[in-house]
């Protein structure tokens, strides 16, 4: 899987006329070839020369949870025999800012994470490496293959932090967006960070007009601090500095994600100090019931105070959803994906 530039220099090495770049990308991305031996027009010799060298399919499907019309989760292999997962979540209308279609897609940026977030599955693992930009395309290209359906809207909220992977994601939102590529919408397109604030500034200044979602989880200092450490790092009141620099420059609402955990960051005093938050940046909040992970002892508010939480907001002039969970029931939902013990058995599937 090559971006454009990477063909050209390829099929330059290889002395081949200009003009097979354009056949090769419109094979890669419009035809969608899974092998360089479908590309017939172009001479056999090349089509060997470049299956020797360079795979158009890094994942390798391992199984999938779920089925038709619900959430699907995909447990995909990469070339070093790691895992990662990614997931298909039909008709989740809006809830990013995106426009409302049928698929969204939400797809993985690193194996394992470093954050190590309190409340998040994803973390627990620690982190083991980056995705390659051909790796997080790839994603999106054998998910269509598989479920036989277009992709619509895009969510970078599967497992790791997009940010710490910065260029590689700058690469594959370049694959994913371009003409020659994907094609996919920039507006179309959330990445979803813990608070990464000089990344924060750096996306800011990207030409794709590509949507930013925020787990703020705390509107404080210490709600934060007791949940993220990377609040320690980057505390609230520099990520909200960061935040002005992007709506500034972008000219567009940011999404602030807010776990609700009974107890920790679900007060009244908390939801009111997020409101003012919130309307600061005029921004809008997604409230998302904490979803239970195995060795963790939060627990979720009762959906009666996940309600009056929200009333705060819309009360005080901030649009806030209450996440409708999908994917609950095979740990699909966001912050539920890791890779247990019984996933990396998978590799001699029985
Ligand atoms: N690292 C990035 C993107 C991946 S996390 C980030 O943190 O934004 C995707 C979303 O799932 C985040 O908002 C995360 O905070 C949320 N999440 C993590 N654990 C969760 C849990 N146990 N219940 C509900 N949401 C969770
Ligand atoms: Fe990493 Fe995001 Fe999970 Fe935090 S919430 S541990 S940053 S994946």
């Amino acid at each position: 899987m090559l971006n454009r530039s990477q063909i050209e220099e390829v099929l330059e090495g290889l002395g081949q006329p200009k003009y097979r770049g354009t056949q090769v990308l419109e094979w890669i991305y419009g035809k969608r070839a899974g092998s360089w031996d479908e590309m017939s027009n172009l001479p056999k010799d090349l089509r060997d020369a470049l299956s020797s060298q360079y795979s158009l399919r890094p994942l390798k499907h391992v199984l999938t949870k779920g089925a038709d019309d619900t959430t699907r989760k995909y447990l995909l292999e990469l070339g070093d025999g790691r895992y990662v997962e990614t997931v298909l979540i039909p008709a989740s209308p809006g809830l990013w800012g995106e426009r409302s279609d049928r698929y969204t897609l939400c797809v993985s940026s690193q194996v394992g994470c470093a954050y190590g977030c309190r409340f998040c599955a994803s973390g627990l693992d620690g982190f083991t490496r980056n995705l390659t930009a051909a790796e997080i395309v790839s994603q999106i290209i054998l998910v269509e293959e598989l479920s036989g359906e277009k992709v619509n809207n895009l969510v970078f909220m599967g497992m790791g932090e997009p940010l710490a992977n910065y260029r590689n994601l700058v690469e594959a939102l370049e694959m994913i967006t371009a003409d020659w590529g994907l094609n996919i919408g920039a507006r179309r397109i959330t990445v979803s960070t813990s608070g990464l604030v000089p990344q924060i500034k750096k996306l800011a200044e990207l030409r794709q007009q590509i949507r930013l979602a925020i787990s703020l989880h705390g509107p404080d200092d210490v709600t934060r601090d007791q949940i993220m450490p990377i609040n320690r790092k980057y505390p609230v009141e520099e990520l909200m500095g960061a935040l002005k620099v992007w709506s500034e420059k972008k000219k567009q609402k940011i999404t602030l994600e807010y776990i609700l955990i009974e107890g920790v960051n679900a007060g009244v005093e908390q939801a009111r100090l997020l409101t003012e938050r919130a309307r600061g940046l005029n921004a809008k909040v997604n409230l998302i019931p904490y979803n239970k992970v195995e060795g963790l002892e939060w627990v979720r508010p009762s959906d009666g105070a996940c309600q009056s939480f929200r009333r705060v907001l819309t009360q005080g002039g901030v649009p806030a959803t209450l996440r409708l969970e999908k994917g609950h029931d095979i740990d699909a939902a966001c912050g539920q994906l890791r890779l247990k013990k019984e996933g990396e058995k998978k590799q001699e599937p029985s």
